[in-house]
């Protein structure tokens, strides 16, 4: 998505009001201009809605990660707390006990142990709960660095080459050079082994990922935590690991409670989940939580008093909605764990059943099922010629199906992929329609007897 520009384009536009809402049809409003006088805010409305619908259907976007449905008893909640500012815990105290509140049930679920005392907050997302745990790292090092008197101007970080792009953000706004592990072959996500050779004493952290963005994988992290721990045996390095579980933190503590990828590792120092991805929550909050206190360093807590009140804050914003906060304890409070693990396996299922369907087809190769995170991504077998997963996007795109094609990062950027994210508000229904569309598609596109010319531009922008 380009940045918005400030825009030269021509300042009075029509806009066209319908009879019942202005005695005259045709309104002038500047579109990029703030106009001299408004208009009624029932004709605002209107025209602000007629032009949303232009936008996609949320439910029928398979692309994306982030909630697109909520009950609507929660949708009011967030409504009627819109006022509601996270930041000003003094005034709001009661929105600031259910942050904490969440907090500990968050820390609970990823097994903190109590006796460490984690601590976390909320963000607006993952990708600033990444900026804070990435930062976390990096002082810690350059603090371990400075206490030995070793020169600490090289920090780097390890991960896969399929991180999301807030840990490439999070390396080039902190200085902090990125080592990425190429993916390679068939593994399509971090090598364990492969990460571990590229650490070395100017090393922040180990990134891995629960699961990728790429193929909802979840990537090995009591293997890298085991190799770290033998790199520290070895050779007295001691580097900390930071699980991004931006969607896995609310899908594996219910449905893969076995799995053991949080703080019942002991190398793992810090984790990151998005409340508004698998967290069931609509977009604007994530969650950030470290082990104990030596894992987050107090010089990057600021206390503020203006508020009143003394309130240690860690954040790269200062006001943001505290609604969201609020939905999310409201989700946890309605599902308990027994919901969510019900709206886990059933988007599970859902996303296996359509795995399994996309297998029985014929020309497309899964490299995930959903049985890891209820997303899956596949590919076109070597001899289908006459088209590309750009050309199926496409194609389900006519029935309203937004199903992204992009392909892999370094070393596979000639393997081109279609995912399916599965969320809750995807019912078994819908699966069984898409899946006939998927069908009708392919069918089309196998009729074929030549190349389609296909219009799309490869390496596309990727939506995570
Ligand atoms: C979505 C995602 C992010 C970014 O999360 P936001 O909440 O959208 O900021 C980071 N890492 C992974 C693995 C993700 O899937």
């Amino acid at each position: 998505m380009a940045l918005t520009r400030p825009t030269r384009r021509p300042a009075v536009k029509k806009a066209f009001a319908t009879p019942v809402h202005h005695s005259e049809n045709e309104l002038e409003i500047p579109k990029h201009q703030l106009a001299e006088h408004g208009v009624p805010i029932d004709t605002a409305y209107e025209l602000i809605s007629n032009e949303l619908l232009l936008d996609g259907h949320s439910r029928l976007n398979l692309a994306t990660f982030v909630t697109t449905w909520m009950p609507s008893t929660a949708a009011k909640l967030m409504a009627d707390t819109a006022d509601k500012n996270m930041i000003d815990k003094d005034e709001y105290p009661q929105t600031a006990e259910l942050e904490e509140r969440c907090v500990n049930i968050v820390a609970d679920l990823w097994h903190a142990p109590e006796e460490e005392q984690a601590t976390g907050c909320s963000t607006t997302g993952s990708s600033e709960a990444v900026m804070l745990s990435g930062m976390a790292l990096k002082w810690r090092w350059r603090a371990r660095l400075q206490k030995a008197g070793k020169p600490s101007d090289r920090p780097n970080l390890v991960m896969g080459s399929n991180v999301q792009v807030c840990w490439e953000k999070f390396c080039r706004y902190w200085d902090v050079e990125a080592r990425y592990v190429p993916v390679e072959g068939d593994r399509y996500h971090l090598g364990a082994a492969e990460a571990v050779a590229l650490c070395d004493e100017n090393t922040i952290g180990v990134v891995v990922i629960l699961g990728s963005t790429f193929d909802g994988s979840y990537e090995p992290v009591k293997e890298v935590a085991g190799l770290l721990d033998d790199l520290q045996s070895e050779h007295g390095l001691d580097v900390p690991v930071h699980v991004d579980a931006a969607s896995g933190g609310f899908v594996a503590p219910f449905i893969q409670p076995d799995l053991e990828w949080d703080f019942r590792i002991p190398r793992v120092q810090s984790i990151n989940a998005s409340g508004h991805k698998y967290g069931l929550v609509y977009p604007g909050v994530g969650w950030a939580v470290w082990r104990n206190k030596e894992a987050l360093p107090e010089e990057l807590i600021f206390n503020v008093n203006y508020l009143g009140g003394n309130m240690p804050t860690f954040t790269l914003n200062f006001s943001r909605p505290g609604s969201e906060v609020i939905a999310q304890y409201l989700m946890f409070m309605s599902l308990g764990r027994e919901g969510y693990t019900r709206v886990m396996q059933y988007a599970q299922d859902v996303a296996m059943r359509i795995s399994s369907g996309v297998a029985e087809m014929g020309p497309y190769r899964l490299l995930s099922d959903g049985g890891e995170l209820p997303v899956f991504a596949f590919t076109l077998k070597p001899e289908v010629e006459n088209y590309t997963v750009f050309d199926v996007s496409d194609r389900l795109r006519m029935r309203g199906w937004l199903v992204p094609a992009y392909t892999f990062p370094a070393n596979l950027e000639e393997l081109s992929v279609l995912r399916v994210v599965v969320r809750a508000g995807m019912t078994l229904d819908m699966a069984d329609m898409l899946l006939e569309h998927l069908r009708d598609a392919t069918e089309f596109l196998e009729s074929l007897d030549a190349p389609l010319a296909s219009l799309q531009e490869h390496n596309q922008a990727f939506a995570h």
